[in-house]
């Protein structure tokens, strides 16, 4: 099956009954490797994947694959490493110290952890949006044109239509036509900072785009209006999403990853299917423990 065109439905998670065809406990800790659909076209592939914190291990052999021009959702409980196992994906775990990453992370087939692969490049083609909307101090347009201007992009028409095709993609540029010269991106709300980061990621052209809980910090209207955006991004861009609100993936997601963690303190793949079928119908019981409310 591919990608569903459409967002996925709503669930209500309160009206979840434990599904009777799950019956097989699996042995709690033991890596359960899950692909998408055989033939979703894959973007990122992560194999075996470990990481550690100094001599703590955070994470255990994740294996997944993450569809082209789809929605996916990372779940599970706070500390299994949804956000570790993310930044894995443009190399961030890079920036920390004490981490260390063993396995294999590709991006249309090639590793992105080799040596010789520079990780600004990865980091181009893989964009990340944090938690909280952090907008540089500067005008809407310098925010946006900062990356484009790193990438060595002088000509200012190009640098107008870089920004304003970014804002228009974002779903901000309406709200902030008028003024985005000369006005600061820290002087907007949110919601609005955080589609304006949205928009500086878009800005380098990105082919991946990691979403960070990129609406934890927002009203329910500005995370309605983040939830309508990554619907309309995803026909042109594969995303992935760490999210700690279940009703939020299975709204947006088409393949949902859910995390827990093993008797080793470690995070582990628990199962990884279509979104549809992990909330109503998942292989593995600890999975059903988890979306129907009864763990985590
Ligand atoms: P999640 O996103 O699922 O909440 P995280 O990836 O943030 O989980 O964290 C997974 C584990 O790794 C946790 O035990 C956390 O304390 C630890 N951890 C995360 N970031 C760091 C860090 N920079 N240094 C040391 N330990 C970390």
């Amino acid at each position: 099956m591919t990608a569903n065109p459409e967002p996925s439905p709503e669930i209500d998670m309160t009206t979840l009954a434990p599904s009777p065809t799950v019956v097989r406990r699996p042995e709690i800790g033991v890596a359960q490797t899950r692909v998408v659909e055989a033939d979703a076209p894959v973007k990122m592939k992560m194999h075996d994947v470990s990481i550690w914190y100094g001599e703590k291990r955070a994470v255990r052999d994740v294996t997944l694959d993450v569809a082209s021009n789809a929605v996916t959702a990372f779940i599970g409980p706070s500390g299994c490493g949804k956000s570790t196992i993310l930044r894995c994906f443009d190399r961030m775990n890079d920036l920390i110290p004490t981490a260390r990453v063993q396995g294999s992370v590709t991006l249309d087939g090639q590793e992105i952890n080799d040596a010789a692969v520079p990780a600004v490049e990865i980091r181009r083609r893989v964009g990340l949006v944090f938690q909280r909307p952090n907008p540089f101090p500067m005008s809407i347009y310098e925010n946006v044109a900062y990356g484009p201007r790193r990438q060595g992009i002088k000509d200012r028409r190009t640098l107008d239509e870089i920004v304003e095709r970014s804002l228009r993609r974002a779903a901000i540029w309406d709200e902030v036509k008028d003024e985005f010269r000369k006005k600061s991106g820290l002087s907007l709300s949110g919601g609005q900072q955080q589609r304006l980061c949205i928009a500086r990621t878009l800005a380098t052209d990105p082919e991946v785009i990691l979403m960070d809980e990129p609406a934890s910090s927002l009203d329910p209207i500005a995370t309605l209006r983040i939830e309508e955006l990554m619907a309309e991004l995803r026909s042109n861009y594969t995303i992935v999403i760490v999210t700690h609100n279940m009703q939020q993936a299975s709204r947006v997601s088409d393949f949902t990853a859910f995390f827990t963690l093993g008797e080793d303190r470690a995070g582990y793949l628990a199962e990884m299917d279509a979104t549809a079928r992990i909330f109503t119908n998942p292989k593995e019981r600890v999975t059903e423990d988890y979306v129907s409310g009864r763990f985590g």
